[in-house]
């Protein structure tokens, strides 16, 4: 257990890397797993290691204060997260 870093709910957390590039020396950010796969949904790594590189960053972003306050509301440990038309069209 522990608290997300992103919405702040007391739940079992996963293990962020702030700069997905660089796992070896790159920080780790507790955030649960719905808030952890909306961040890989909307954000690309390229954005992730060159805007959202710290917890503050994402927790700032528009993106995750939506998510934060709409799952603040559910009590769901698991949810489904599409990925975005966004990162599916940076991948290919
Ligand atoms: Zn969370
Ligand atoms: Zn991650």
């Amino acid at each position: 257990m522990g608290e997300c870093a992103i919405c702040e709910r007391s739940v079992e957390t996963t293990r962020h890397h702030l700069t997905p590039q660089n796992r070896k020396e790159s920080l780790v950010a507790r955030i649960c797993a719905p808030c952890h796969r909306q961040i890989h949904a909307v954000f690309t790594n390229h954005e992730l290691k060159q805007r959202f590189n710290t917890v503050a960053d994402l927790k700032e972003s528009e993106e995750m204060q939506k998510f934060a306050s709409w799952i603040r509301k559910t009590n769901k440990d698991a949810v489904h997260v599409d990925e975005s038309k966004h990162v599916r069209d940076w991948r290919e």
